[in-house]
């Protein structure tokens, strides 16, 4: 049968989904009795409480609840002043809902490349960049920083760099709730962060975000702006513009039921990864997303590096395999700077993230994922390194004769 995604599929198995939503009788629960108490449309008591416990969550004084993670990185541009002209420098190594906002803005991006040890933004790139663009009177007006796969950025040297500068912070956590980092969570740092709650993340609404931080009445503007920034008045007036950026109170009684249960799917993702770790390590050139120490990551996605000349195959033959036992794993985003949307764009740095994309892959890592269906991802490799294994030895005893 021909898959929604188009794949040649050989088998009758279950579809294995990338990082399917986990939601049960919680959050119908809550669904309905958001439903029931009248609180349909757009806000409401919910709202309120979600917020609340969500910017607790994340050690932020305060949170406006929006209808997407991409919407709350738009408002959090806006707020901090980005407008037609601005540079503003973020991880290239991110999913595009980073950098359009950006543009929406009529700003200009400037991608930095990441570092082997977090995968996220290169303090010590930043650093040198940062020193050089001071001297030329041409600081960023903003910093996005992204906790990638749910892991955080090296905070500590990034927030020192930014503060002996200047610039401020935009946090991209939308992959990382529940992260920490010499611990902090993510979502407490830089000026205001961004959460998402699509479907596809740790914890979700069918889809949502939040915008968080520590000054009041700037999250009181986020909420104004997200509201078509109406003036107070009984007629409809209006002195700038706004967007239509609110969540369903519907949905955030959904949102409600998920944040309450966040650390047990942190547990089943972690537990994923370590399945993976357990029966994937014993192989030669594999080599999972690195967790240094003093991070604490989500895995919200188990990701690992190819090495095909140890391995025996790449990462794409090992995608497709996996795609023809309907298990969907997906390669590591492809990077901004590598994005024909954004040709031409400056890039600050080379060759982390080129390398990432070149041979990552992201494997089945929700937190329903069976015991039994991770068993058949890793019989793909298993499968795939014994077929390559005459290879491998050719080479290396080919390799070793030269020597
Ligand atoms: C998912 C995601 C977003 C956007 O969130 P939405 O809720 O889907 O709009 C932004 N940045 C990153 C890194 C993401 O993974």
């Amino acid at each position: 049968m021909e898959s929604p995604f188009g794949m040649d599929c050989t088998t009758t198995a279950a579809r294995v989904y990338l990082s399917p939503p986990d939601v049960g009788a919680a959050e119908r629960d809550a669904l309905a009795s958001a439903f029931d108490s009248g609180w349909i449309a757009p806000l409401g008591p919910q709202v309120d409480a979600f917020e609340e416990a969500l910017a607790a969550r994340v050690q932020r004084r305060c949170g406006a609840a929006t209808n997407s993670g991409t919407a709350a990185l738009h408002l959090g541009l806006r707020l901090l002043g980005v407008g037609p002209g601005d540079a503003v420098w973020l991880s290239t190594l991110t999913f595009v809902a980073s950098v359009s906002p950006v543009r929406w803005l009529g700003a200009e991006p400037v991608f930095l490349d990441s570092e082997a040890r977090t995968w996220n933004l290169d303090p010590e790139l930043l650093e040198q960049a940062l020193a050089e663009a001071a001297a030329r009177g041409r600081l960023p007006k903003v910093l996005i920083v992204v906790d990638i796969y749910g892991q955080c950025a090296d905070w500590p040297r990034i927030t020192a760099a930014c503060e002996r500068y200047g610039v401020a912070i935009l946090e991209d956590a939308a992959e990382a709730l529940g992260a920490r980092v010499g611990g902090r969570p993510a979502g407490s740092f830089g000026a205001l962060s961004a959460v998402s709650f699509n479907g596809n993340k740790i914890i979700t609404c069918s889809g949502g975000g939040m915008l968080v931080g520590d000054d009041p009445e700037l999250i009181e503007r986020a909420r104004w702006l997200a509201s078509q920034a109406r003036e107070p008045a009984p007629h409809y007036q209006h002195e700038q513009l706004g967007y239509n950026y609110r969540l369903s109170n519907l949905l955030a009684g959904v949102g409600l039921a998920q944040l309450g249960r966040l650390d047990a799917l942190i547990a089943a993702r972690r537990a994923n990864y370590a399945h993976y770790a357990e029966a994937l390590g014993a192989l030669p050139g594999l080599q999972f997303m690195p967790e240094p120490e003093g991070f604490a990551s989500t895995r919200w996605l188990s990701v690992l590096l190819v090495d095909p000349d140890r391995f025996g195959v790449d990462r794409e033959a090992l995608r497709v395999a996996l795609a023809a036992e309907n298990i969907e794993a997906r390669p590591v985003w492809k990077p901004m700077h590598l994005q024909p949307v954004f040709a031409g764009c400056r890039m600050i740095g080379a060759g982390v993230t080129d390398d990432l994309f070149a041979r990552g892959l992201c494997l089945p890592s929700g937190s329903t994922l069976r015991a039994e269906d991770r068993e058949r991802v890793i019989a793909v490799f298993r499968e795939l390194h014994r077929r390559a294994r005459p290879q491998v030895a050719m080479a290396a005893a080919a390799a070793g004769g030269l020597r």
